[in-house]
């Protein structure tokens, strides 16, 4: 019997790259891989994703320490800088692409022996207000960096959309994207705004290169659309075993805090799954999983290592049936409203005691 296993299928992953490509056929692709490949095993996607791509993009860098040590090629890029002085020599010397989106980077730059030059892209804040130079900076901050024999020349331009998900704020978005492309014009080097939904919604923000994440996993960033309605196969499937069955009386009440009670006699299931396992404690009573084809829905409080779903009197389930959390007929997007999340946190918490198991 298998306990939690996301099974990762690496056809879909192509396949939607593809997509992705059709859409954007004029841009280099920057694979988002950050945080484990969204949940779905770094290493493993990258080397799929590798003949596709021209680049993979990070949040750390021991992230991108380990693409390079996995024997990846392709230009890798730290999306959110360098947190520490000590990392400079580490991205000179193994050819980091780096956005820098402060002052005191271009400092730690400058004191820094490195004997080669290192990639920068100087990333601008257009209206997320998290990184980035502001706008009476972007200037000075572009002259520093061109003047600097410690960085390679030309240099690049980065910035990421903070609403292009959310089609109300299409005016706001869209503010940001003229700023960026007036700002694009005095940059002669490499140039990258649109994320996910910008790539999609987007037309405008379709840069010479674009950073497409949770669409190559087959998942929407929009709350109104699954991907499938975006044409996108989910890669990932989680799931798991009935480990136990118990039938049990109208009125008997089940797990911690007695959370659920059984309105009528009934079969109880228990799923090798929980928090343990990054399946949130927070998803309400009757939050569908599929068993032998069909969705039941679960029972009281999730624990650590299990959860309990009511099978019904009818049950003909049997030990050892595979128990499906999200994925194959059943989305994740979907399960996400449930627990009053997004889809990229459910696939980004899987725990490193799950397998992760690749197909095709
Ligand atoms: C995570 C991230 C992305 C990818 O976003 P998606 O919505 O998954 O496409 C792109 N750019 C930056 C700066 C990010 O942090």
């Amino acid at each position: 019997m298998k306990s939690v296993t996301a099974v990762i299928n690496r056809q879909a992953l192509v396949d939607n790259l593809k997509l992705i490509r059709s859409k954007v056929p004029e841009s280099n692709l920057v694979a988002v891989v950050k945080a484990n490949a969204y949940g779905h095993g770094l290493v493993q996607v990258a080397r799929t994703l590798e003949p596709y791509v021209e680049a993979f993009a990070v949040a750390r860098v021991p992230e991108a320490m380990e693409l390079k040590l996995s024997g990846i090629k392709k230009k890798i890029i730290l999306l959110e800088g360098f947190l520490n002085a000590e990392d400079i020599p580490v991205i000179s010397e193994h050819g980091f692409y780096t956005a820098v989106h402060d002052m005191e980077q271009i400092k730690a730059i400058e004191q820094s022996h490195i004997s080669k030059p290192i990639n920068a892209w100087l990333k601008i804040d257009i209206g997320m207000h998290r990184l980035g130079a502001a706008e009476d900076e972007v200037a000075k901050m572009k002259q520093l960096l061109e003047s600097s024999d410690k960085v390679a020349k030309p240099i690049g331009l980065i910035s990421h959309l903070s609403v292009a998900d959310t089609p109300e704020k299409d005016e706001y978005n869209q503010q940001q994207i003229e700023y960026f492309n007036k700002v694009a014009k005095c940059f002669s080097g490499d140039i990258c705004l649109a994320n996910s939904a910008g790539i999609i919604a987007c037309p405008n923000a379709r840069t010479q290169w674009v950073r497409p994440g949770i669409i190559m996993y087959g998942i929407s960033p929009f709350a109104d659309r699954t991907g499938s309605d975006l044409g996108l196969t989910p890669v990932m499937t989680l799931k798991s075993s009935l480990i136990a069955m118990r039938k049990v009386k109208k009125g008997a009440m089940v797990g911690y805090g007695a959370a659920w009670t059984a309105p009528y006699d009934t079969v109880i299931g228990i799923v090798a799954a929980g928090y343990g396992d990054g399946y949130p404690r927070s998803m309400p009573n009757g939050t569908p999983v599929r068993i032998n084809g069909r969705n039941v829905p679960t029972a009281g409080h999730v624990c650590m290592d299990m959860l309990f779903v009511d099978l019904g009197p009818e049950s003909t389930d049997k030990i050892g049936d595979e128990v499906i959390l999200w994925g194959d007929g059943l989305p994740v997007e979907r399960i996400a409203a449930l627990a009053n999340t997004i889809p990229y946190e459910l696939v980004c918490r899987i725990m490193p005691r799950v397998n992760i198991e690749t197909i095709n």
